[in-house]
């Protein structure tokens, strides 16, 4: 039997636990369809377009006879079986394509098997699992929760592949569909266990669906609530962690006030002298540079572009590296963090030491110059 009949006699019996009639309808036909005529077409037209099979949700809403639970693993299982059946419709027969989809499955081992169990985090583990468990951050009292569902999404995004997997290569995927449906699957307790502890461990509390109505904090009810997607990581035992990006920004937050506590005020005491040095230096050039001009008069050639090249390097270098170096003694950054400092102001405030450096820079080369003249 092909890969192609089994899923279909799989969500067929999917669909039946649920007391989806019309979908088991559709699906059914397909099924003979196949059997009679070799036919994957009428299935494949059924996806694209409206009221396609992609687009149904399993769910007691919906009238399909599942608790909250159950929901959770059937509409993994459509969903994954679906995703097979239509590709698999576009070659029924291709051995490749079965191949390449089982070992798909096969593949995707659950993210706690998959990393070493005393170790560093398994985010960038071989086989790029990405489950990531749903947590709500309440604003007004500062809870994490996660839902019973969001947990149970979880364990069965993390287990399904490999159950279907399992299923597929023994031949057994109505029982595999029972085992889900009657909540008798093997390692589902367990994994749940671990994921809650998990959770736990990363001071996440797990609360009940809270329904449709609005989602709120179950701790003080507040709807000032924000919602993150976490990933699994081992640091010593399984715990969740909040998301990269979130977690360079607390990083960037919390930055600056723990240099200013921790003895950073070395660095910008030796920033500032090193800026001070910088504008003493820059300042005798430009005099030196001025006292000699002044002396000689510019160079014959002023007509060359080499020469005038020259004059302006002579002129503007000095130049920048003293507004460089008032810069660096006035707020103690080192030039190195400068566009990172620069970028984080305000546009007033950008545009603000823009102009200051320029009447700073022209009142420079007057002073030089008086200096170089009155040396002459
Ligand atoms: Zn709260």
């Amino acid at each position: 039997m092909t890969l192609y009949e089994q899923l279909l006699i799989g969500l067929r019996h999917l669909l039946q636990r649920v007391s989806s009639e019309h979908w088991e309808q559709q699906i059914q036909s397909d099924l003979e369809a196949w059997r009679e005529r070799r036919d994957a077409r009428q299935h494949r037209s059924k996806y694209g377009g409206n009221s396609t099979y992609s687009d149904w949700i399993i769910s007691s809403q919906n009238k399909h006879t599942v608790d909250d639970l159950q929901s959770v693993w059937a509409n993994h299982l459509r969903h994954q079986m679906q995703l097979a059946l239509r590709a698999l419709s576009e070659k029924p027969e291709d051995e490749r394509a079965e191949t390449k989809i089982l070992r798909s499955w096969e593949r995707r081992r659950s993210a706690f098997s998959r990393s070493k169990p005393e170790g560093t985090s398994s985010r960038h583990s071989a086989s790029g699992s990405d489950s990531r468990l749903r947590v709500v951050s309440c604003h007004s009292c500062g809870q994490k929760q996660v839902s019973v569902t969001s947990l149970e999404n979880f364990v069965a995004d993390d287990l399904i592949q490999g159950f279907l997997y399992g299923a597929c290569v023994s031949g057994d995927i109505k029982a595999l569909v029972d085992r889900l449906m009657d909540k008798q699957q093997d390692g589902v307790a367990e994994a749940r266990s671990e994921v809650t502890r998990a959770a736990e461990s990363a001071g996440i509390v797990v609360v009940e669906d809270c329904g449709p109505r609005t989602e709120t904090c179950a701790a003080c009810n507040s709807e000032n609530i924000s919602v993150s997607f976490w990933y699994l990581t081992n640091e010593g035992g399984w715990t969740f962690a909040p998301p990269e990006l979130e977690r360079s920004r607390a990083d960037e937050a919390q930055k600056p006030a723990a240099e200013s506590v921790h003895g950073s005020t070395d660095r910008t005491v030796t920033n500032r002298l090193f800026g001070l040095a910088t504008v003493v230096f820059a300042f005798g050039t430009m005099v030196l540079v001025s006292r000699y001009l002044g002396r000689h008069g510019f160079p014959d050639a002023t007509n060359s572009i080499r020469a005038n090249w020259g004059l302006l390097l002579l002129i503007g270098l000095p130049l920048v590296v003293l507004i460089g170096g008032v810069l660096t003694t006035v707020s103690g950054v080192g030039i190195r963090d400068y566009a990172s400092v620069f970028a984080r102001q305000t546009l007033v405030k950008r545009i603000g030491v823009s102009v200051a450096s320029i009447a700073l820079a022209m009142l420079a080369i007057l002073l030089a110059s008086s200096i170089g003249q009155a040396l002459r």
